[in-house]
């Protein structure tokens, strides 16, 4: 090989090293000697699993807010957190894209995995739009799903620490309330829209359990994986549903990059229609610790504050 080629490819090569690591900075990785050590993949498992297993349980969390889930590479240093943890929980459903053989290398190790797809009951779960085959991996965004991740986490966490069963219970039966009233504050605040205003547009379709749920018609412009371009085509046509529909705003989402949305806002424009990015929603992660939003809860009650004043 041509030298300077040779050194080229090998300054690419540190590049994407470079990238991949700064791509993937583990949350918190303390591990307690004398507490149930979890690692959780997103963010909202992360929070899940802290408020379930309170005071014994030591929660890392792999992927940071802002982090694209579909996206998530595993280093070196995140299987090894695994491998050391006594429980690992996971959403499945594809949404960890590239990380399904390290959790069927996992399984078998004497840790105890919680995969929330396997306690999910099939009829709840939505199929993608573009392969009835694949199911839709974005159930929080269903609050009475997430009643269910809620307790089948609480069902693993007493499998892996029985003597914590009546502490996990607990703290399941006072979240559930909670969730109850989450979901409440979703409802009211929808009704503040017209069923012609609730129409969610977004950068990829993570939306369709919440259009289900709380009765909006959703459209994203890549499909349930981000792990995909959207083509001239798609934005075209979402472009002219938008015009078509009087759309009065899009939203950007907080996994995913800005510039797909704000070309499709271009693309409306050059049809003489003027659509408002209408701010920003957490879909694949919740928000960072000052941003109002830390939480599962908070995050539900942002994103549907976030729709309804930009649509109403
Ligand atoms: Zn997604």
């Amino acid at each position: 090989m041509n030298k300077k080629i040779s050194a080229l490819l090998s300054t690419a090569l540190s590049l994407a090293l470079l990238f991949a690591g700064c791509s993937a900075p583990a949350a918190n990785t303390d591990f307690s000697e004398d507490k149930i050590n979890i690692v959780a993949t997103t963010t909202m498992l992360a929070d899940l699993s802290a408020v379930i297993g309170g005071e014994r349980v030591n929660v890392n969390g792999l992927m940071g807010p802002g982090i694209d889930p579909h996206l998530y590479q595993a280093s070196a240093g995140d299987v090894s957190l695994m491998q050391k943890a006594d429980v690992v929980v996971y959403n499945g459903l594809h949404l960890e894209g590239k990380m399904g053989e390290i959790f069927e290398n996992l399984s078998g190790q004497g840790l105890t995995v919680i995969c929330i797809e396997d306690g999910m009951d099939e009829t709840q779960l939505l199929a993608s739009e573009d392969d009835s085959s694949v199911h839709d991996p974005h159930i929080w965004f269903d609050v009475s799903l997430w009643k269910n991740a809620a307790k089948i986490v609480a069902d693993g966490l007493s499998k892996a620490d029985p003597e914590g069963t009546t502490e996990y219970q607990k703290n399941l039966n006072s979240y559930l309330k909670e969730l109850n009233e989450a979901d409440t504050y979703i409802r009211n605040r929808a009704t503040e829209l017209t069923q012609e205003q609730r129409i969610l547009v977004t950068a990829h379709d993570a939306f369709q359990y919440f259009g289900e749920a709380y009765g909006f018609e959703v459209r994203g412009l890549q499909g349930i994986s981000t792990d995909s371009e959207a083509g001239t085509a798609d934005v075209s046509g979402l472009a002219n549903f938008i015009v078509e529909r009087q759309i009065k705003a899009i939203f950007v989402e907080s996994s995913v990059p800005p510039k797909t949305i704000e070309a499709l806002q271009a693309a409306v424009k050059s049809k003489g229609f003027d659509v408002a990015i209408g701010g920003e929603l957490y879909s694949d992660s919740l928000g960072d610790a000052n941003s109002g939003a830390s939480t599962y809860i908070l995050t539900v009650k942002a994103n549907i504050d976030t729709i309804v004043d930009a649509l109403k």
